[in-house]
């Protein structure tokens, strides 16, 4: 008798978890590559991590997503790839045989990917990141680890010190660009910096629905040869965005960072390309349901 083959599943583990977009962007990729696979939110405390995971392992799922607050937690219930152990947070567990649950951070690539699709390398240039939390870090490591010079400036000084302390040390580890300049800093001493930025990445939660009037950089600071990047993808135009679009400035917005960790996610667990464009009109569709764009 011929045995049945199981469809794959994959998840994403969070508390809490009802807002996530990942099942509506993997499904649709899922859907559109005619794979066998299906992806569900689960609602998992910090508490209930581990056994979560091993869970997951032992009923043969396809692959994890983590976000908030599991991200950091997850470190001792992986083995963390090199990046991921840098940044000290893991937003991708991937299932092998041998290794059994392996940690990725994909955060790093996804604004990467999303500064690339908009023509920017960050390779040489002069970046500013404003905030020193979770996405700061996957940021600030992986532009330094692309040769970006990197200025992290945060609202709690003590915090930009010492990721911009984590990173040169992360930095020394590899072979990577040793010839880049890490700096840190409060809030109050980024103009500055302003100055000879050549990309400004909001990396806050200020602008974020509803506080939608908000932005971490007054409009003097920016400059129209400036690429100005926010992260936060709620509303699609946040206030930075516009100020930067009013004076001629490249903005690009959090929602193609937001696609491409996801993109990055696939390729780990499956090693198929994903359809990009099928991810960002399920997303784009989603937040319109949702009445957010
Ligand atoms: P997090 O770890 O909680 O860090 C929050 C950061 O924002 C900290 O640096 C904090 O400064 C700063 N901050 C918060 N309120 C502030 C205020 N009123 N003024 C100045 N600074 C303030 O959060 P996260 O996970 O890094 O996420 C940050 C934002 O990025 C969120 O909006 C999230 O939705 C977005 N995000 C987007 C993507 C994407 O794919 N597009 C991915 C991840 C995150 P202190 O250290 O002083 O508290």
């Amino acid at each position: 008798m011929q045995q049945q083959s199981l469809t794959k599943i994959f998840a994403v583990f969070g508390d809490p978890i009802g807002h996530s977009l990942s099942p509506v962007m993997h499904n649709a990729a899922f859907h559109a590559l005619g794979m066998d696979c299906t992806y569900h939110a689960f609602r998992v405390s910090r508490k209930n991590l581990n056994i979560a995971i091993l869970g997951a392992q032992a009923m043969g799922f396809g692959g994890l997503n983590l976000t908030i607050p599991l991200k950091e937690e997850a470190l001792s219930s992986v083995s963390p790839k090199p990046m991921a152990a840098s940044i000290g947070a893991v937003n991708t567990v991937s299932f092998d045989a041998e290794k059994g649950p392996v940690g990725n951070n994909t955060d790093g690539i996804g604004a990467k990917m999303a500064l690339l699709d908009a023509g920017v390398d960050v390779a040489k240039k002069n970046v500013v990141i404003i905030g020193a939390g979770g996405a700061a870090r996957a940021i600030a490591f992986q532009f330094a680890h692309d040769g970006a010079n990197v200025h992290i400036a945060n609202r709690t000084q003590a915090r930009a010190v010492a990721l911009a302390d984590d990173v040169i040390v992360g930095l020394a580890d590899t072979t990577s660009q040793s010839t880049v300049t890490i700096t840190a800093g409060g809030l109050d001493d980024m103009q500055k910096f302003m100055e000879t930025c050549d990309i400004l990445v909001n990396s806050t939660s200020v602008g974020m629905h509803p506080n939608t009037d908000e932005t971490p950089v007054p409009a003097q600071f920016l400059r129209s040869d400036m690429v100005i990047f926010d992260i936060v993808y709620n509303p699609r135009q946040t206030r930075l965005l516009l100020d930067g679009a009013a004076i001629r400035a490249t903005t690009v917005g959090g929602l193609m960072m937001l696609i491409h960790q996801g993109a990055e996610a696939f390729r780990i667990w499956t090693g198929v390309e994903p359809p990009v464009d099928v991810m960002v009109e399920a997303v784009e569709t989603e937040l319109q349901r949702r009445s957010l764009l």
